[in-house]
């Protein structure tokens, strides 16, 4: 998966999902990245939000949207996405990842995968990490 998201300074956010899908697939079948509110989910009133991971299980638990509706609980990121996972483990038994940033700009990403790479850029930083509890920082 490539996923991305966005807020711009007016708070609008907006988010993108691409992959090749996973090995093995049957012909014809589309998967979760191109769902709205599987693969990917924006509300400019909460964030936007991109997943990977186990199609077909993310399409039942609709995580982009699931994580969505969590962040506009007031939870925070990353703590949205670990309920969407955990929800999706617990009911579907799948795993996944994602990426989030609220329309106010807290950033955060969390995975139930062995690993996920993923990286962001904030006030003049560098983010990003591959394996579980790794955050790298750098100056730009
Ligand atoms: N979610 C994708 C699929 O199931 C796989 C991925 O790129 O994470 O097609």
């Amino acid at each position: 998966t490539v996923g991305c998201v966005v807020v711009d300074r007016e708070g609008h956010t907006s988010c993108a999902t691409s992959t090749g899908g996973i090995t093995a697939k049957m012909p014809g079948r589309v998967g979760d990245t191109p769902i709205v509110g599987a693969g990917g989910f924006a509300d400019d009133q909460v964030g936007a939000v991109s997943t990977t991971g186990h199609g077909e299980a993310i399409m039942k638990a609709c995580l982009a949207r699931h994580i969505t509706s969590v962040m506009g609980t007031g939870e925070s990121v990353k703590s949205s996405i670990q309920n969407g996972l955990a929800h999706m483990e617990s009911r579907i038994k799948g795993f996944g990842g994602a990426i989030a940033v609220s329309c106010k700009g807290e950033v955060g990403t969390h995975f139930s995968t062995p690993r996920m790479t993923w990286a962001y850029i904030q006030a003049g930083k560098l983010h990003y990490g591959i394996h579980p509890n790794q955050h790298v920082t750098e100056d730009l």
